[in-house]
């Protein structure tokens, strides 16, 4: 059977051997079993329904929500001999009528179909009437409403495969998913999750790294210096600041484009053009733009403002070095970035449950932010690869050469303060006992009294804050999900009291010779 599999491989696609994961995913799509593929962007995914649909009868639909990708992968299916279509918006009524009628002549192997259309019901009749053997569900994220890019209408798929009177088999293949995702498409789909298949999110030929604390316009202007020439993608969070750093840009003298949903479809469709055949080389935009750019030689993705979670993060990242060239990732933060995405999180119409649940992922993008390890092996770890002596060898943290610096004492005195407060507040106010403040909440709640009070008074504030976010970053300490997090111990902050654990941190000299006057 693989053999069969291999066979296609090299007719129609002109490959020699399959990647990592292609074989079995195709072999279990081949057997009729449903399935999961959840394998990094550019890894192969498209082939892990194509080639099962070769080898099965009948046909296979796919759905996309990529419309503007639809027309390249069909055309490319159609330029190897296989017979295919889509069937979206952008064409005519007569022109989705002429590919009906083809499709109950079983013309094709291949129907590419967006979510939306499966919301009408004389084209799901028309669904019933063809041989569909596979359905393919492409960016299968989409369909948990724990992704960070849940589509409602992707919930129809399970009513056309209800409807279909022949069950078909189920592929289901997206980049992204946490566990809450994979458990989602798994019981929605009826995938059993032994037919999961995670071929890893690695993405060896990116780097990462972070900027903290400085002019985003310098860092911004100095790294294109470095690259001119390099197309890349620049995001940013709202309509106005992609708006305000294209302008800016522009004036500065690059090639730039912008892209954001307050633009004209025609006004986007010509960025969109323009960036992929590389007459411009850096585009500016909101998230509205990537869900299926197809370019590939992007070598830089750099984000303006902090995304609301990894899921997002690294799918916008990993929009660089899809060619498999190196691609860097550079991440502009800034705390008040925080604000902006709590901000979103509470105006949302989402309920509560998916708000905490929301906050709690917005953490972990923050503790990104903060942490000492490879950046690599941290978004693996979210993602449920738990590799702890992975190093990409390249990213920030990897390539780092502060010195590591014993932080214990300064970690118990917070750890101490936090208790002495009874874990009942947020980092600001934690910070400004640590530091000995005089203001009204401390004197309100008598806070000059306790034992922890000034016991870093050696230090700024901001010093503090930035050690509780470390601590935050490496687990020591827990922050409640919510608009105003409260600090809470995490059982490895107790190890530390205990003396089983030190907490070791990457400090810069200055930051060292401050932590050794205090003591
Ligand atoms: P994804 O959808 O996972 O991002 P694609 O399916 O678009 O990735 O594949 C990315 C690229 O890799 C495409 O150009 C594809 O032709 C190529 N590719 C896929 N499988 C193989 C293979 N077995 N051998 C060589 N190239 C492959």
């Amino acid at each position: 059977m693989i053999n069969e599999a291999k066979k296609v491989l090299k007719n129609y696609f002109g490959y020699d051997s399959f990647r990592k994961g292609q074989e079995e995913i195709i072999s279990n799509v081949i057997l009729k079993v449903p399935t999961l593929a959840i394998m990094p962007t550019g890894g192969g995914k498209s082939l892990c329904y194509q080639v099962p649909g070769m080898i099965s009868d009948g046909v296979t639909l796919v759905i996309s929500p990529l419309i503007s990708l639809m027309k390249d992968q069909v055309d490319a299916l159609n330029d190897n001999g296989i017979p295919s279509t889509y069937i979206n918006s952008s064409l005519s009524s007569l022109e989705i009528e002429d590919r009906i009628n083809d499709a109950k002549l079983e013309r094709y192997k291949f129907i590419y179909v967006a979510p939306e259309r499966l919301e009408s019901r004389a084209f799901r009749q028309l669904l019933k009437e063809l041989p569909i053997k596979i359905i393919a569900i492409d960016e299968a994220h989409c369909i948990s409403q724990w992704g960070h890019d849940f589509r409602p209408s992707y919930r129809n798929i399970q009513m056309v495969i209800n409807e279909l009177q022949n069950q078909p088999t189920i592929v289901a293949l997206t980049a992204t998913a946490t566990r809450e995702v994979i458990s989602d498409i798994c019981n929605i789909l009826d995938i059993p999750i032994e037919h999961v298949f995670v071929t890893g999110f690695t993405r060896e030929n990116l780097s990462f790294t972070l900027v903290k604390g400085e002019n985003k316009r310098d860092v911004i202007l100095r790294y294109l210096e470095r690259n001119q020439g390099q197309a890349g993608i620049i995001y940013a969070s709202t309509r106005k600041e992609v708006d305000q750093l294209y302008q800016f840009l522009k004036k500065t003298g690059y090639l730039v484009g912008k892209y954001h949903a307050g633009m004209t479809e025609e006004e986007r469709y010509k960025a969109q053009e323009m960036f992929l055949f590389d007459r411009i080389t850096i585009m500016v935009a909101t998230n509205a733009f990537g869900m299926g750019i197809d370019k590939s030689n992007v070598r830089y993705v750099i984000h303006h403002n902090l995304p609301k979670n990894i899921e997002a993060y690294y799918q916008e990242a990993g929009r660089a070095g899809r060619d498999g060239e190196p691609g860097e990732c550079l991440l502009l933060f800034n705390p008040q970035d925080v604000q902006l995405q709590k901000f979103l999180i509470e105006q949302s119409s989402m309920n509560d449950h998916v708000k905490t649940f929301e906050y709690k992922k917005l953490q972990q993008m923050i503790d990104y932010c903060h942490t000492d390890k490879c950046l690599q092996q941290y978004i693996l770890a979210y993602f449920g690869e738990d590799n702890q002596t992975y190093r990409c060898g390249k990213c920030l943290n990897c390539t780092d050469q502060r010195e590591k610096h014993d932080m214990t004492t300064e970690a118990l005195m917070i750890f101490s303060c936090i208790k002495r407060m009874n874990e009942r507040f947020g980092k600001t106010l934690v910070a400004q006992v640590l530091k000995g403040s005089k203001n009204k909440r401390i004197t309100q709640f008598n806070f000059m009294k306790l034992s922890t009070y000034g016991l870093l008074k050696n230090k700024t504030e901001k010093d503090i804050v930035d050690m509780i976010d470390f601590l935050a970053a490496e687990g020591y300490i827990e922050l409640t999900s919510g608009q105003y997090p409260v600090l809470t111990l995490d059982k490895k902050a107790y190890l530390v009291f205990k003396g089983d654990l030190q907490v070791i941190r990457k400090v810069q000299m200055n930051q060292r010779q401050l932590v050794e006057d205090n003591q």
